[in-house]
């Protein structure tokens, strides 16, 4: 059975203080992430540490890097190796970003090498995808987001893509407070299902957890996560504040 996840993405927000504070707030609130569940964390890389070792023995719950370079190691001054975050025991990183797109120039190809990269040194990727309001508008998501995937992704075996983690998130969602419909969300999630099991097989596509993005807060994370194809959501804005996360983490189904 694939897993339910609800997964933090803080960006650049926070002091450590004030990111310390948060995970003790949450840890106060009744939240379950049971066996079949993940809670996530992506933090900014200073705070990997720090929060891991706040979180130690919570079961089902992980700490994520935010980002990772597409090189194995050398002079790239100021970059972060996926065996760097190896190295201090983390398991998964956020790909692809739709911020990390626009602002740092982040193209499917780079990304496939990224991929290839966490998945050689054992790091699971949450590999984000998702449409422009220009391509929503024109009705054209589905070929999009389909590109998108195969550029990146369909490079790989059905072996290392058996339990992949996708965020589907539309930019025009995210951080605007306009969230996309569960209807909507549940179209193109079933849509992106079917792209991996027509390349590799229903198995396969039935096993990989795809998670919504866009606005989704503690009152309206259960409608969406109830649709069958969303397995959880990535989380901006609501998971700085504790007791929405800990709302999302008690929606997941
Ligand atoms: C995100 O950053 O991935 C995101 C979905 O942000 P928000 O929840 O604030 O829209």
């Amino acid at each position: 059975m694939r897993k339910q996840i609800a997964a933090a993405n803080w960006k650049m927000n926070l002091t450590l203080q004030q990111a310390e504070t948060l995970i003790d707030e949450l840890v106060k609130i009744p939240h379950d992430v049971n066996e079949n569940q993940l809670a996530i964390f992506g933090v900014p890389f200073p705070y990997l540490t720090a929060i891991q070792t706040k979180l130690a023995g919570k079961k089902n719950v992980f700490v994520a890097a935010q980002n990772c370079y597409n090189k194995k190691s050398g002079a790239y001054t100021g970059e972060v190796s996926a065996e760097m975050l190896k190295s201090i025991g983390i398991g998964y990183v956020i790909l692809g970003h739709s911020e990390r797109r626009e602002y740092f120039n982040e193209s499917n190809s780079m990304l496939a090498e990224k991929v290839n990269i966490c998945l050689e040194t054992g790091l699971v990727p949450i590999f984000c995808c998702g449409e422009p309001l220009t391509i929503r508008e024109a009705g054209t998501q589905n070929s999009f987001v389909e590109a998108q995937l195969k550029e990146s992704l369909f490079h790989l075996t059905a072996e290392q893509l058996t339990g992949f983690i996708i965020a589907y998130e539309p930019i025009w969602a995210i951080g605007t407070g306009k969230t996309a419909t569960s209807e909507q969300a549940q179209e193109i999630q079933s849509y992106i299902r079917s792209v991996f099991a027509g390349q590799y097989g229903n198995d396969v596509a039935d096993s990989i957890s795809i998670l919504y993005g866009g606005s989704v807060k503690a009152a309206n994370a259960k409608e969406i996560f109830g649709k069958p194809d969303v397995d959880g959501g990535l989380v901006g804005g609501a998971s700085l504040v504790a007791s929405e996360f800990a709302a999302i983490i008690n929606s997941l189904k």
